[in-house]
């Protein structure tokens, strides 16, 4: 056994509540379980915060926002705490991606070496944004002096999946902590653990008691959130149609302010003059299997001009014949399991979907064994797939790639990328300078990359078009305005 096996035995799992700077007890009898995908035990019960839960997170995070313990800290003190914040995640990076691993099935390689790292990033990007983010002065005449202010919102509600659990969760703190917001965060009920850790961290560092607060649960916790009439603000990461929901709860309850961040079914548009088709080939295929698949803005769609089809199509398989599931608990796997039976069991509907619809099975499609129980797919390429197919269009979430070929014409190409409602992210492989901007501004998406794929760090937004969500991105600078309200204030002299 590798002594991730025997971490894995022996290593505590978080399970409880973290409210008002503490482990607490939950007020509720009903629990869940996390089962773990890597080989279908139970990881850790744990209870499924009910409304009474909800409401005392909720009344810790509105103390500490009005009495101002964090809020009104000045900026540089902030972002000390912040700072001591990053570097505890950073100590405990394989405590945390052992946890993120057991429940979420993501192999430890990429845990130890993404996930916690990138959570740590994030957090001191976030704490050097506390003292240097600069309030405006508004053009008036000289009898006047307008400032222009940006306030914290309040208690923010983060709801997240469990795809990047802990990446996704920082993408949230590091923002919402620095503008001075008080946070309760709900973690997917796939991914908890390594959430309720980060609260522990964040509450060592010196975040005073209510200011960052955790409530494991399913649904039913997110929607009492989303409804609760004391939260000024939820940011939700998920489903479109979970998406839905959180908007209508929003607006049903005290019209809090909504930011989403939703699905995708992001194109990788190949034309014959792309600079260097094998390295293309391999970009999509890592675009499209990192992390099985499930990854909002995974390049699921590869629209690829026909004289090349053929050549491109050849080296996605040979790469993807490379990425065999394993053990998400050996160092050396790089595809690891699907979240949970349930995820899998989707992913497969999608399969025979695609066999109903006529498309080419051309690599893949089967379930793989690497560790008994558990829910493991091999890499899948679909050939063939027409614009009408529902494979083409919905977002399968797995590690499945479906193929569009087109003739060449950079309006085709554009009318296929643009063809479903998403609008996540895209890419366009051309050496022709032009066409490459062309097709780039042409892509409605969020973010497109120009002969490469996934590259970036925080420093740029997130966030998408369409049904991909809306109401503020994710990332960069720009984040902080989804967590601060704008005030004017006028001085008539
Ligand atoms: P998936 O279907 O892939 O699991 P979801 O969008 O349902 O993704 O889940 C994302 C997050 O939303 C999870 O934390 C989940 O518990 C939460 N959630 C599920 N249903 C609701 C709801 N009705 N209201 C608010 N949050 C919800």
């Amino acid at each position: 056994m590798s002594s991730w096996h025997d971490r894995a035995a022996t290593c505590r799992r978080p399970s409880a509540p973290f409210v008002g700077g503490a482990t607490v007890a939950p007020l509720t009898d009903a629990t869940f379980d996390s089962i773990g995908p890597r080989d279908g035990e139970v990881v850790a019960t744990l209870p499924a915060c009910g409304q009474q839960d909800v409401d005392r997170a909720v009344a810790a995070a509105r103390a500490a926002f009005t009495d101002g313990r964090w809020r009104e800290m000045a900026p540089s003190a902030r972002k000390v705490v912040l700072h001591r914040f990053a570097d505890l995640v950073e100590a405990s990076a394989d405590e945390l991606a052992l946890l993120e691993t057991l429940d979420t099935g993501k192999p430890i390689g990429d845990t130890t070496s993404v996930d916690a790292p990138g959570a740590a990033t994030t957090l001191r990007w976030y704490a050097e944004a506390c003292d240097k983010v600069y309030g405006e002065v508004a053009p008036t005449g000289p009898d006047a002096l307008a400032t222009i202010t940006r306030e914290p919102m309040g208690v923010v509600a983060a709801i997240v999946p469990w795809n990047y659990p802990m990446i996704i969760a920082a993408w949230k703190l590091g923002p919402a902590l620095a503008t001075g917001n008080s946070v309760v965060i709900k973690p997917a009920e796939q991914s908890p653990m390594a959430t309720i850790r980060l609260a522990e961290l964040g509450h060592e560092a010196g975040l005073p008691p209510g200011v960052f607060n955790v409530l494991p649960g399913e649904g039913a916790t997110g929607a009492a959130l989303a409804e609760h009439p004391d939260v000024d603000k939820v940011t939700f990461t998920g489903s479109t149609a979970t998406g839905r929901k959180v908007l209508a709860a929003a607006a049903g309850s005290n019209l809090k302010s909504v930011s989403l961040e939703l699905g995708g079914k992001s194109p990788q548009v190949v034309f014959a003059d792309a600079p260097d088709l094998d390295e293309a080939a391999e970009t999509i295929a890592w675009g499209i299997f990192y992390n099985q698949g499930q990854t909002c803005h995974a390049g699921s769609r590869l629209i690829v001009e026909d004289a090349v089809a053929d050549r491109v199509i050849a080296k996605v398989v040979e790469v993807a014949r490379g990425l065999v599931p394993g053990d998400p608990l050996d160092e050396a796997t790089q595809l690891g399991a699907l979240v949970s039976r349930e995820q899998y069991d989707r992913v497969v509907g999608y399969l025979d979907l695609a066999n109903d619809e006529g498309a080419q099975l051309t690599l893949g499609g089967g379930s793989a064994d690497p560790v008994a129980g558990g829910c493991y797919l091999e890499p899948t390429v679909l050939d063939r797939v027409g614009d009408d197919m529902r494979i083409a269009r919905e977002e399968i979430f797995g590690p499945v790639l479906v193929v569009q070929r087109f003739d060449g014409s950079e309006a085709e190409a554009l009318r296929l990328a643009n063809g479903t409602v998403y609008g996540l992210a895209g890419a366009v492989w051309s050496a022709d300078h032009g066409r490459a901007e062309r097709v780039a501004a042409g892509i409605r998406a969020g973010a497109v990359y120009v002969n490469c794929f996934d590259v970036g760090d925080v420093t740029a937004p997130h966030g998408g078009f369409g049904a991909s969500g809306f109401g503020g991105r994710d990332k960069s600078l720009h984040a902080l305005e989804q967590y601060t309200e704008l005030k004017t204030t006028w001085r008539q002299h």
